[in-house]
C-alpha cells in the first residue's frame, strides 16, 4: 500500500510509507465531538512512516480518557483534522484520520473501540472485533504487527 492524503485545502499533504499497524473505528465521545460525526477512523502507524510535505499541521492538547494528553493535529489554514498523538501510547505513533485519504476505500476498520458510547442507530458488522472500551494488543493484533511495534519502540 502507498496511501496518500491531506487536508481539504491541500496545504497539508502526507504519504504513508508502510501499511498501518491497525485501523481503529473509535466511538468515544471525544472522537465524536472532534470529528462532529458518529465515530472516527484512525490508522495507527509509526511516526517514521508518515512522510509530510513542507507544511506541518498545528496542534492542540485535550485530556484523553487515559488521563494523559491527546494531541490533535490540524491544518493551520483550513482546520481539517489530519492525525492525533496519544501520549498514553508507548512508541512514537500517530493516528492518521482515514477520512483524509485520497482514496478512503483503501482501508477498513480492523476493530471497533469504545462502543459503550456508540450511537444506538449504528449496527456494527458481526465479523469485526468490537470492544466496549480498549483492548489488549496481544489479543487482537497479528504477531508480526506486535513485533513491528516493539521493534520501532525500542529503536
Ligand atoms: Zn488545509
Ligand atoms: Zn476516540
Amino acid at each position: 500500500m502507498n496511501l496518500k492524503g491531506g487536508c481539504a485545502c491541500k496545504a497539508v499533504r502526507y504519504q504513508l510509507t508502510a501499511d498501518p499497524l491497525i485501523v481503529h473505528a473509535c466511538h468515544c465521545r471525544d472522537c465524536q465531538r472532534i470529528t462532529g460525526s458518529a465515530f472516527v477512523l484512525n490508522m495507527w502507524i509509526e511516526r517514521r512512516f508518515v512522510e509530510t510535505g513542507p507544511t506541518l499541521p498545528k496542534s492542540f492538547k485535550v485530556k484523553a480518557g487515559s488521563g494523559k494528553p491527546h494531541e490533535v493535529f490540524f491544518c493551520g489554514k483550513c482546520a481539517t483534522y489530519v492525525w492525533s498523538k496519544y501520549h498514553a501510547v508507548p512508541s512514537d505513533s500517530l493516528f492518521v484520520r482515514a477520512g483524509t485519504l485520497d482514496d478512503p476505500t483503501a482501508i477498513k476498520p480492523d476493530v471497533h473501540i469504545y462502543t459503550r458510547t456508540k450511537l444506538p442507530w449504528l449496527d456494527l458488522p458481526k465479523d469485526v472485533p468490537a470492544f466496549r472500551t480498549f483492548y489488549k494488543i496481544k489479543d487482537v493484533w497479528p504477531v508480526e504487527r506486535q513485533e513491528r511495534l516493539r521493534r520501532n519502540t525500542s529503536a
